[in-house]
Formats: structure tokens, sequence, C-alpha cells
């Protein structure tokens, strides 16, 4: 047996090897998945974006004018009049100076971080950072330290030891995170970078198009414009396409076009991409009907889901888990859930810690009471029946 054959047969073992399901059509809230309807609990596509008529239409007509690919990196001759409108869109919406579209909120991590910091700097991030994120600390030559999650006092006591140390310091959060659906405490992030000079940096993949107005994010959401040095986001989740970006300064966009690798050495977004990026903002600028019922849909979900006894952990928005523990538990749950009709992902080591396991719940706007209902009861009977509750 080679090294890989012994690694999937551990897999296999622990309860935990997955085979890939098959979707066969587009992202909505029942999917045709391994040639079966089930009800989809596991996309992130919060708003129903990734299918809607408005961005196919977008997109099918750029594609029309552009073509399909960029043709080259952003910094060579991929840089079409698209990305650019595309990026002052994103600023604008984001109250920022400026903004840069990478393609996707991965790149956009991996990228940005190591491109603002130096060997003579300390990154400081929360120990349930999104692995893009830890990727992207990897790959810059700063020092780092991690604090235990979402706890200040221990953000507070590197700051307090360190910060001398170091000529930047940057403190990186995600701003909803991924796993658990808790939202950051940017306020008091932001006042301790205050107190001690430091830079801070806010990944907001889960709260761009769910929180604040519009869905203007984590930032908007604790009024703190102006006031986090770089924002992140994706433009796969609640906008339904896919790409990433960075907003913040003018002078931080102007050193990624010159240092964020991935705009340097991999090929610039799809133009239809953009295109129907653009559409999904101006569709969030002019009405909160797709936030309004993702946000109802989630209240209705979760309250239904702790009157029945889970353990929802400590969720604030529509990223909803079910605590398990137990890996192969987990795995079993929402295997038997995917057979009974609703697709809901077991998430496990080493996306979540060890004993960790979860299934996630991802509710959106697409999703009718009825179905959230017939949902709810047949999590709760596989639940019984595997003794989970
Ligand atoms: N950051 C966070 C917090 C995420 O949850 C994700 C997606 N899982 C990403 C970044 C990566 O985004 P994308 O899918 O656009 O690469």
């Amino acid at each position: 047996m080679s090294y890989l054959d012994l690694k999937i047969q551990e897999l296999k073992d622990s309860g935990v090897y997955r085979e890939l399901p098959i979707n066969e059509g587009p992202c909505e809230a029942v999917i045709r998945l391994n040639g079966k309807d089930v009800i989809n609990l596991s996309s992130n596509n919060y708003l129903g974006f990734a299918n809607h008529p408005r961005l196919k239409k977008a997109a099918i007509d750029a594609i029309e004018k552009y073509g399909v690919g960029a043709g080259a990196v952003r910094t060579i001759v991929g840089n079409m009049d698209i990305h650019e409108t595309l990026d002052q869109v994103i600023a604008n919406f984001k109250h920022e100076e400026a903004a840069t579209v990478f393609q996707s909120g991965f790149a956009c991590n991996a990228g940005v971080i190591q491109a603002i910091t130096s060997e003579k700097d300390l990154i400081i991030s929360d120990e349930l950072n999104h692995a893009s994120i830890i990727d992207g600390v990897r790959l810059s030559k700063a020092s780092r330290a991690v604090y235990k999650h979402s706890d200040m006092e221990a953000l507070e006591s590197i700051l307090k030891e360190k910060r001398d140390q170091f000529e930047q310091v940057l403190i990186i959060t995600d701003g909803v995170f991924s796993m658990d659906g808790d939202i950051a405490k940017l306020p008091e992030i932001v006042q301790l970078a205050k107190k001690y000079n430091a830079l801070t940096y806010v990944d907001d993949a889960h709260g761009s198009g769910v929180l604040g107005n519009s869905g203007r994010g984590t930032v908007d959401h604790f009024g703190l414009h102006g006031q986090v040095d770089f924002i992140i986001g994706t433009l796969s989740k609640a906008i339904g396409v896919v790409g990433g970006y960075v907003a913040g300064s003018k002078a931080s966009r102007a050193w990624l076009l010159h240092r964020g690798r991935p705009l340097l050495f991999s090929t610039a977004l799809m133009p239809g991409a953009a295109a129907a990026i653009i559409e999904a903002f101006k569709m969030l600028e002019e009405s909160t009907e797709y936030t309004d019922k993702l946000w109802d849909n989630a209240r209705y979900f979760k309250n239904k889901l702790v009157s029945y006894g889970f353990d929802i952990g400590h969720s604030e928005t529509p990223i909803t888990p079910i605590m398990i523990g137990e890996e192969s538990k987990t795995m079993a749950f929402s295997k038997e859930l995917l057979k009974r009709g609703v697709y809901v992902s077991g998430i496990v080591f080493p996306t979540v810690q060890k004993g960790m396991g979860r299934i996630r719940c991802m509710v959106s706007a697409l999703h009718t009471k009825a179905q959230l209902d017939q949902a709810v009861d047949i999590i709760y009977k596989t639940a019984k029946d595997l003794s989970i509750i």
C-alpha cells in the first residue's frame, strides 16, 4: 500500500471518509443530488443569487461583450474595465476609499496577508479563523501569535507583552466565524488596536450580504466604518458568484497591485462573473427584500431547532451548527439525513477541532417555511433514531 492508500484507509476506518455528492442542477433550496431531490441546507448561497435571473442575464451579456476569459493576470493585460468598475462598486458599497478584487476569497487571504506584513511585524490571529487566513499567515514572514477564540483578555495580554517588539502589529479576525456562526467582538478589537497602535484585518466572508445595513457587513453592523484597516470579503457566498476582495485605503490597493501575488501570478476573474457581481451589489442597494427573507428564515429555523432541544452553540447568524461531538457519529448523522431527504454537511476535523463535530445547517432566503418545517422534522426524527438527542 502506498502512503496515500494507507492514509485513505485510516479515514475509512475512522468513519470520516466521504464520497463527494454530485449536484445535477443549480444551487437552490431543493437540489437534485446524486439523482434524488433533497432539501439543501449546505450552501453559502444565502440570498439565492447563485441562480438569479438578473445575475445570469448580466453574466451572459458580459460574456457576449468580453468573452469568457480575461486572458491574463490583472497586472499584465487581464485588467478589463469591468474589473475596475467592480472594484469601485465594492469600494462604494463598503464605504471605503478603494477595493481590489481577487479570484477567490481564499486567494485574497493567501495574497494580502503576506503582502502587507514583513519579518519585522507580528500577526495576532483568533484561533478559529478560517483556513485561508491560517495559510495566509503561514505565507507571511511575520511572527505570529494566536489568541483563544474571541477572548479579549487573551488578545490584550499578547498586545501588552509584545507590541513594542515589532514594527507593525496586525490583528486578524473573521467577521462571522464560519463553523459556529458567532460574530467577532469587533468594537473591542478595534478599541484594543487603537490602544496598542495595531492594524485590524477582518475577513467578512460570512458577514457580507448578511449583516449590516443592506448587507454591508460586520463593520457596518457595529458602525465601525473607517476604523478597520483591511476588510476582506468573498463574492461566492451571499453575492452568489465567485471571487474575493479587500476594501480599505487607496494605498493598500496600490501596494497590492504590485505585491499581491494572486494578482500578479493568477489570471483575473472571469468577466462574466464580474458583471454578475456588479448586478448583485445593485440588487442589495435597491432593496432589503433578500436579506430580510434570509433573517426571517434563519430566526424561524433556529427557534424551531432550539425548541426541539438541539444545541446550536453560540450562533448569532444564519450559520446554524447542530453540535454532535464525536466525528463518526457526526458523519453517520449527515449520511442518514441525506438518505431521508435533507442535505446537511457533517463538519469534522480538520475543519473543526477533534471531538467538536457538528452538522452545519445553512438557511437561505430561498427556503420556504414548509421546507424548513420538513427539514427540522426529518432532523429531529433522525437524531432520535441515532440516539443523538
Ligand atoms: N474566508 C472565510 C471566513 C470563509 O468561510 C471562506 C469560504 N469557506 C473563505 C474565506 C474563502 O472564500 P472563497 O470560497 O471565495 O474562496
